[in-house]
């Protein structure tokens, strides 16, 4: 086992994971905002908080991890006025589309689901320890936080505050890039829009103490990780960190980490742009839940990931070669016996898995020694080398990764249709028929029978029925 490093944007630098309690995690990633449908930015986020997750837990951690769905800011409350239904009304499709997608790319649930809407009266709490403390002012029926008061204000994002105007006030959720203000804890009511009544006055809550409250409702004053996208380091995750340490005097989260963005072709994804993806619309151009996956875990996550949609294609393939590579080992008949040389190997393939992992989450690394092994074996099956001894440990290692990477069980089609996306969405051109066919038979006078019937699979699900005929030629149909 190597040590589990990790890198905390808090310090600045790779350090060793070491929790509070041995043995336990307590940790707390920033959910959706449910007035859309997530994007494939917002997943590359969540797949890498679920690879974390995952690899935590396979290092025998007992995770307590807490997500939350922000069901309350501007735009739910403005666009739910408009639309005449309740705040709940609104968001609930969009936290069941939330779910939905999450189940669909095999992110694990965290042991607590929470909405910011159930946690009203922790919130107005912890603002009322800031008001005795001080750390806060009345303006026009809202209540702000005074950043100046907070003197580690910044030491997350590592903002220069000279120059900060004191009393400068931000009433939105939404801000100015690089500019540090006094935000706003509690927000007076808007005509027609909805409002709390409460001990301290009517109102809402500005997003950023709502993440406090509830991360230390659940996990306490001092969480173990936090995790969010690399926006959100600054202001919301600089702003948490005012409030609960300035009410609680305790570090409020001894790791921090931040995945980085994602581009798609080179650019930003822009709706604009024509370059914005949600998963639907992945999938309704025929693509993969688990090529999805594959494609936004393999990059690590502090690297900025260009989605391509090569790279997708690429990512179908590496999985196809694993589901493959699995299969041949669940049905081959090996030599009776064991290979010394071929099991040292193995240890060596998942020693440096392991490593890649414990590395600051090093998937590149990680993948690498996965793929180096299955090539490496492939040939020795093929030279009748590998032996029936060293398939328990190689299906070991095979169960590791997948308790991480979670791509290995071929339940797309499954998952596909329980999102309503029929074999229409995943139908193949002719010649993207013509291809697998071609491939389909070169494998068979290979005589690699496994490949040979994932093709077939695939094809069978997604609606084309090969017919082998007596002189070797094949037919195809649409079912
Ligand atoms: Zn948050």
């Amino acid at each position: 086992m190597n040590e589990i490093r990790l890198h905390n944007t808090l310090s600045g630098k790779v350090e060793p994971f070491v929790p509070q309690t041995p043995g336990e995690v307590k940790m707390y990633t920033c959910g959706p905002t449910v007035y859309d449908y997530a994007h494939i930015g917002n997943f590359r986020t969540f797949i890498f908080q679920d690879i974390l997750r995952r690899f935590l837990k396979l290092r025998g951690f007992k995770m307590t991890h807490v997500m939350n769905l922000t069901d309350v800011d501007d735009r739910i409350i403005a666009n739910a006025a408009a639309a005449k239904v309740s705040l709940r009304d609104y968001t609930e499709k969009y936290a069941q589309a939330f779910f939905d997608d999450c189940r669909t790319l095999s992110v694990q649930s965290p042991e607590q689901w929470i909405r910011a809407t159930d946690h009203i009266p922790q919130m107005v709490q912890l603002i009322e320890r800031l008001q005795k403390k001080s750390f806060t002012y009345d303006s026009e029926g809202s209540i702000y936080y005074r950043i100046t008061k907070f003197s580690r204000y910044g030491k997350l994002s590592k903002i220069d505050l000279t120059g900060i105007q004191a009393g400068a006030r931000v009433d939105n959720d939404r801000y100015e890039k690089e500019s540090a203000r006094d935000f706003a804890l509690w927000k007076a009511p808007k005509p027609g829009e909805h409002f709390w009544e409460t001990a301290i006055g009517a109102g809402r809550p500005g997003w950023h103490i709502e993440c406090s409250a509830m991360a230390m409702a659940y996990l306490g004053e001092t969480l173990d990780i936090h995790t969010g996208g690399i926006d959100l380091a600054f202001p919301h995750h600089e702003n948490e960190i005012a409030q609960s340490e300035a009410a609680t005097g305790k570090p409020f989260s001894r790791y921090w980490l931040h995945a980085e963005h994602l581009l798609v072709e080179g650019e930003k994804m822009s709706k604009s742009l024509g370059n914005f993806y949600t998963l639907r619309d992945l999938f309704a151009k025929g693509h993969k839940p688990s090529s999805l996956r594959f494609a936004l875990a393999s990059v690590p996550y502090r690297r900025q990931l260009n989605f391509t949609f090569d790279g997708l294609q690429q990512a179908a393939s590496s999985v196809e070669r694993l589901r493959t590579f699995a299969d041949r080992l669940k049905q081959g008949k090996f030599p009776a016996g064991s290979n010394s040389t071929i099991a040292e190997r193995i240890a060596k393939a998942a020693n440096d898995f392991d490593a890649g992992l414990s590395d600051d989450l090093n998937t590149a690394v990680a993948l690498a020694a996965l793929f180096d092994f299955v090539r490496e074996a492939n040939i020795a099956m093929d030279k009748g080398e590998f032996k029936q001894g060293e398939v328990a440990a190689t299906q070991d290692f095979f169960t590791n990764f997948d308790q991480v990477f979670a791509v290995i069980q071929d339940d797309d089609t499954a998952k596909l249709k329980t999102l309503g996306f029929g074999s229409s969405a995943l139908e193949l051109g002719d010649a993207e028929v013509e291809e697998l066919v071609v491939e389909r038979d070169t494998a068979k006078k290979k005589r690699d029978f496994a490949t040979a019937d994932r093709i077939r699979k695939e094809l069978a699900d997604r609606g084309i029925i090969l017919e082998d005929s007596r002189d070797g030629s094949v037919r195809w149909k649409r079912k």
